[in-house]
């Protein structure tokens, strides 16, 4: 028998996660992408970041049949958070056309798959983020040092774009999805599998 699910936060009702989830504006456009495979992943921080930040939408796919409006809003430029060739380094830029973010979720192996099939992404101007972040996320593997969660990416990102605006509070519910999976492993499994051997 599966556990009933929160409709909003797909959490178990047991461990919903909404009363951490904060409403931030944002003068920037959040734009994700997620593959299938990933919505079922108990730390689905995409999800997360869209319920909270009231400029974002999340949508789920793998060809994306709408893309060409979906990377078109009005009163927007569009780029893909993506470290390619030629991508530039996130800068704030408070006097130009406010900036939609589209953002990959899942590792950059998956994010350069989604570009493969939709030429439209592929052809986006890329941006980075800055180097020297730091990530929370210490459950999941990352594929190369330094790799964020797509909560943490688009934080960061944010915080860059939109300076001196805080965004932290984005990653309330994200940090307690954490706490409450390291405690449910075990910290002695957890320090087995998850901690750089020193
Ligand atoms: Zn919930």
């Amino acid at each position: 028998m599966s556990r009933p699910l929160c409709p909003r936060c797909c959490r178990p009702l047991s461990h919903c996660l909404c009363a951490l989830i904060p409403s931030l504006d944002s003068r920037t456009r959040v734009l994700i992408l997620q593959h299938p495979s990933e919505v079922k992943h108990a730390l689905n921080t995409a999800r997360l970041a869209a319920l909270g930040l009231t400029n974002a939408e999340l949508c789920v796919g793998e060809m994306f049949c709408e893309l060409e409006r979906l990377l078109n809003p009005p009163g927007y430029r569009s780029c893909l958070l993506f470290p390619g060739e030629g991508a530039t380094v996130l800068a704030a830029a408070p006097n130009e056309l406010p900036l939609q973010l589209v953002v990959p979720d899942g590792t950059w192996r998956k994010a350069s798959k989604l570009l493969h099939v939709n030429p439209l992404l592929a052809a986006l101007p890329q941006v980075m983020l800055p180097a020297g972040g730091v990530s929370r996320y210490r459950l999941r593997k990352a594929p190369m040092a330094g790799a964020l969660s797509t909560i943490e990416a688009i934080v960061q990102a944010l915080e860059v774009v939109e300076a001196p605006s805080a965004f932290g509070e984005l990653l309330r519910p994200f940090e307690a999805l954490i706490e409450g999976q390291i405690e449910a492993m075990g910290e002695e499994v957890f320090a087995r599998n998850h901690l750089p051997n020193l």
